[in-house]
């Protein structure tokens, strides 16, 4: 069952914090990320190649994973996953693979455990709902959700 509840948290650290993030920032344009090669061209990130010459920044992905600031989490519990570990990996990998190729800023930061559970945090919120609803059609288990800071993050529990 899919359940989205919607809490509020404004915090003024964390809000200040998000303007460094903003997918929606006026780049000029060809503007060049550093970091991934991901290209921002007619108002969007792209994976595009050009032979321009292009300005030259750090992409809000890779703001995120350069100050380990994740805006999506995902929350994993449960004896299925400790028991089918790599499968389940593998399907969140893929599910980041495919929507990568359309949004890039939508990457997995870091897979890693801690205690009970496992951690996986997104640079985007997009990255972690879809995560969630793939492990939730998959395998079934208990799936949730939460948004905060007016939608920038999300967290997602899943167990089984
Ligand atoms: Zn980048």
């Amino acid at each position: 069952m899919t359940k989205g509840r919607y809490a509020r948290q404004d915090k003024m650290i964390k809000e200040k914090r998000h303007d460094v993030y903003k997918s929606k920032e006026k780049w000029r344009e060809p503007t060049l990320c550093k970091g991934c090669g991901a290209l921002f061209v007619n108002g969007r990130w792209t994976w595009k190649e050009t032979s321009e010459e292009t300005h030259q920044a750090t992409c809000p992905a890779c703001r995120r994973i350069a100050d380990r600031f994740p805006a999506g989490t995902i929350e994993i519990r449960g004896e299925f996953f400790a028991a089918h570990r790599e499968e389940v990996v593998n399907l969140i990998n893929n599910v980041e693979k495919q929507q990568k190729a359309d949004r890039p800023l939508e990457r997995i930061m870091e897979i890693s455990n801690g205690k009970g559970k496992t951690l996986v945090t997104t640079t985007g919120v997009h990255l972690a709902r879809r995560i969630g609803e793939a492990l939730s059609r998959s395998y079934k288990g208990d799936f949730s959700f939460q948004y905060g800071d007016g939608e920038k993050t999300l967290r997602v529990y899943w167990e089984r």
